[in-house]
């Protein structure tokens, strides 16, 4: 089966946006066994979206489009479309009354033009968007209108990632079971790691799961800043069971490292298993700013398990908030084993947590002396067992230098918590 992918948008062309959509329609479509052989990002004008729609439906059996399904004048797609395959654009009711519905929800004056959210190419099926106003639409299509030959499936998506994903989800993937069966199933199931190398990881388990890679297993790795996924797939009716298998053997080589699967985040992890143990967290920030805070406080349910965010970035504020002592700072400086302890300690007394974390470094790009070089980072974790301290170099710009630091820092909590 060949899938072709087009993504509309000036902006697109212009890098003012950055094409999210091709890696995560992609991705969707790997993880359950379809792929798309080729992806191309055009302009919104209308010759360039009807000359890409028509090249790809002569070759592929789906087309998927993204964007220009909005209401304003530089939205052409389902008119480009319509006119393409030779089908008039048809006023429909229901749609309307979703768009209403819509407005009313949120206690808004609908503009008139949104009207043309409404008009459906003839013999379109509707997909429904849950977060927004322009419905998807998916059209079986002959290629050649008016002349014989075999049809396609066209799936046209709005632009805003949050209408296009779940509308994606619920709509174009049951669509394609329906329409386009696997000749055999199909299973991937992924890891996430954090705190060991990408090639340190395939070390360990390349020979332990060399049994399972032998019976057609596929094992993948994807690095990325402060993490590894591990990616198994099989297809085929025992591939669910040669997955369970090899999960055992991932699970036992590299188990400490792993914090979640799929999309789930390290903040999402550690929120959901101290609640689930009833604990509670505090943390010390002086050179992430508050960055961890920031990442726990994303996660819904954050509030029973986070109990104080320091950003202690001064030197009087470290000692005036967490009570991190003055000789200390002299003695070692802010960035240092002592100053970490303290400011951990100080966190989880002043808040009453079970755990607090605390994270000094030098970001950079100045700052650096003798003997600390630029990605200098202390980080300590504080609880009932006592204070532990890690140093790393993260010799990186300042954003990433923030967020693999929390990344650590966060690890060290997530071990602590693992059962062992
Ligand atoms: P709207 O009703 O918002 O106009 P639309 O279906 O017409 O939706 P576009 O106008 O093409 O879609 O895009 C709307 C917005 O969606 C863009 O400004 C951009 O923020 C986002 N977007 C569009 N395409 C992509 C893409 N390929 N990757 C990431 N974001 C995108
Ligand atoms: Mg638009």
């Amino acid at each position: 089966m060949v899938i072709e992918l087009i993504n509309t948008g000036a902006e697109l062309l212009l890098g003012r946006i950055l094409n999210t959509h091709q890696q995560w329609i992609c991705r969707q479509l790997s993880d359950i066994g379809y792929s798309v052989s080729r992806q191309v990002t055009v302009d919104d004008s209308a010759s360039s979206i009807e000359a890409s729609v028509a090249e790809s439906l002569g070759r592929a059996d789906l087309v998927i489009t993204t964007g220009g399904l909005g209401p304003t004048c530089d939205d052409r797609t389902r008119e480009r479309v319509a006119a393409l395959l030779g089908r008039r654009l048809v006023h429909r009711e229901e749609v309307m009354d979703q768009i209403r519905g819509y407005f009313a929800r949120f206690g808004r004056p609908m503009p008139d033009r949104t009207k043309v959210e409404a008009l459906v190419p003839e013999g379109a099926l509707i997909l429904p968007n849950a977060h927004g106003t322009a419905p998807g639409l998916a059209i079986s299509a002959n290629p050649r209108p008016g002349q014989p030959g075999r049809s396609a499936w066209l799936v046209l998506l709005p632009g805003p990632p949050r209408e296009l994903r779940p509308m994606f989800i619920d709509s174009v993937i049951p669509l394609l079971h329906r329409e386009f069966p696997l000749a055999e199933p199909h299973f991937s199931r992924t890891w996430r790691t954090s705190g060991i190398g990408e090639s340190f990881l395939e070390e360990r388990l390349e020979k332990p799961l060399q049994p399972y890679l032998e019976k057609g297993l596929d094992l993948g790795f994807c690095a990325r800043v402060g993490e590894v996924e591990v990616r198994l797939a099989a297809s085929g009716a025992d591939g669910l069971a040669k997955i369970s298998e090899a999960a055992t053997v991932i699970e036992a080589e590299v188990g400490d490292s792993i914090f979640g699967e799929g999309d789930e985040l390290l903040e999402m992890a550690l929120v959901q298993r101290m609640d689930a143990l009833g604990k509670t967290v505090a943390v010390a920030e002086s050179c992430t700013g508050g960055h961890i805070a920031n990442r726990l406080t994303n996660v819904p349910g954050a509030s029973a398990v986070l109990l104080a965010g320091y950003v202690t970035y001064s030197n009087a504020a470290k000692v005036r908030m967490l009570g991190v002592r003055e000789e200390s700072l002299r003695e070692h400086g802010a960035v240092s084993e002592v100053v970490a302890r303290e400011m951990a300690e100080g966190a989880r007394r002043d808040s009453g947590a079970d755990f607090a974390l605390a994270i000094t470094g030098i970001a950079g790009p100045s700052g650096a002396t003798a003997t600390k070089p630029v990605g200098t980072v202390f980080m300590a974790l504080a609880g009932p067992k006592g204070t532990t301290v890690k140093h790393y170099l993260n010799a990186l710009d300042r954003e990433t230098f923030k967020f693999l630091s929390a990344q650590q820092a966060m690890m060290m909590l997530w071990r602590e918590l693992r059962p062992m």
